[in-house]
């Protein structure tokens, strides 16, 4: 349930209302917009009527928040939400691009593709140091060596990292090193992975399941926020359908409507979307049409050598003009890069 109060409302009127939530075991979500006050109240409001809270004064009104995810829910903030990664602000009118390998491999295979990425105008280093990989003969991850070396990086390149964290006893390790955690599509119904990140104090960047629901998803962001971590980035990676041709089905219609559902920021990965290199582009720039606030995309110097993910890796040249075009899209679009 909400409770929306009057823009007159004053602060003994809204203290009055937080009291009666308490009083009812509920928790409350205070979100201050511009004229009105919203008291989001989260647990067991089954049994609460919202004129219980409609006859008290300065309450314009209340009404019952139909979706089971409430933390995650625009009708409960109505601004979009907007996480600060040391100098970059995700969830604003500046897209923010995450780029670099699927995994680290090496020192120098990093430090080339994050000097590449840099020079194109990437805002965030992303790399893998624990991959979750469809086999168990296929390399696994550098694991804390990995992590070093993207530590090392953005020292070297000023741009904070992003790395995957794929069991809740790696968090507070990944946690020590990473700016944003990933949660990989593979994990994003982990339970014990989700609550274990929602009680660190970094951002988490939840990448949707291969055959997740788009209230799935968002009932995973749920699930980090009701643990304590409100900064959570909703990512749209592709979904299994029938389609053989691609890897993954991009789901465009997943942009708009989880930006209509949530306040939370939206990103695409048109990399892992696709699976091939030749699509990234143009997906990528869909994505952004479609009203992402960001994207990460997958750079590796020589795609033929990767040790994953090479087919759908941009060369750094590549990544550079899908920067160009991005800069004139993002102005005729209101937005900036
Ligand atoms: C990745 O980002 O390299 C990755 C493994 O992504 P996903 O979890 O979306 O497959
Ligand atoms: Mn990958």
């Amino acid at each position: 349930m909400i409770v929306v109060m009057k823009p007159s409302a004053t602060e003994e009127e809204l203290q009055r209302v937080l009291q009666r939530v308490e009083k009812l075991g509920l928790e409350a979500h205070l979100s201050a917009g511009e004229s009105h006050t919203i008291i989001g109240l989260v647990g067991e409001t089954g049994r609460i009527t919202p004129n219980a809270f409609e006859v008290m004064p300065g309450v314009e009104r209340a009404v019952r928040v139909a979706e089971p995810f409430k933390l995650a829910n625009r009708e409960f903030h109505p601004q979009n939400t907007v996480i600060q990664v040391g100098d970059v602000s995700i969830g604003e009118e500046k897209l923010v691009i995450m780029a670099g390998p699927c995994s680290v491999e090496s020192r120098s295979q990093l430090l080339e593709t994050a000097h590449a990425v840099k020079e194109a105008g990437a805002h965030i280093l992303r790399g893998g140091a624990f991959k979750p990989r469809s086999s168990p003969y296929s390399f696994q991850g550098l694991g804390e060596e990995g992590l070093k070396y993207l530590a090392e990086a953005r020292e070297i390149y000023g741009m904070p990292i992003i790395t995957e964290v794929m069991a809740p006893e790696e968090v507070d390790l990944v946690a020590s090193y990473a700016d944003i955690l990933q949660i990989g599509a593979r994990n994003m119904q982990n339970y014990r992975l989700l609550q274990a990140v929602g009680k660190v104090e970094k951002p988490v960047f939840l990448k949707r399941g291969l055959s997740a629901t788009i209230q799935e998803l968002l009932m995973s962001a749920e699930y980090v926020m009701a643990n304590g971590n409100p900064n959570v980035m909703l990512v749209e990676r592709g979904i299994r359908t029938y389609e053989t041709y691609t890897r993954n089905t991009f789901d465009i219609n997943a942009i708009p409507a989880l930006k209509q559902l949530s306040h939370l920021p939206v990103i695409g990965d048109p990399s892992h979307g696709t699976g091939k290199w030749r699509l990234v582009a143009p997906v990528a720039k869909a994505a952004i049409a479609a009203g992402a606030d960001g994207l990460m995309i997958e750079v590796h110097p020589r795609p033929a050598e990767a040790f994953s993910d090479g087919a759908q890796s941009l060369k750094p040249k590549r990544f550079q003009a899908l920067m160009d075009d991005l800069h004139l899209l993002a102005a005729a679009l209101g937005r900036s890069l």
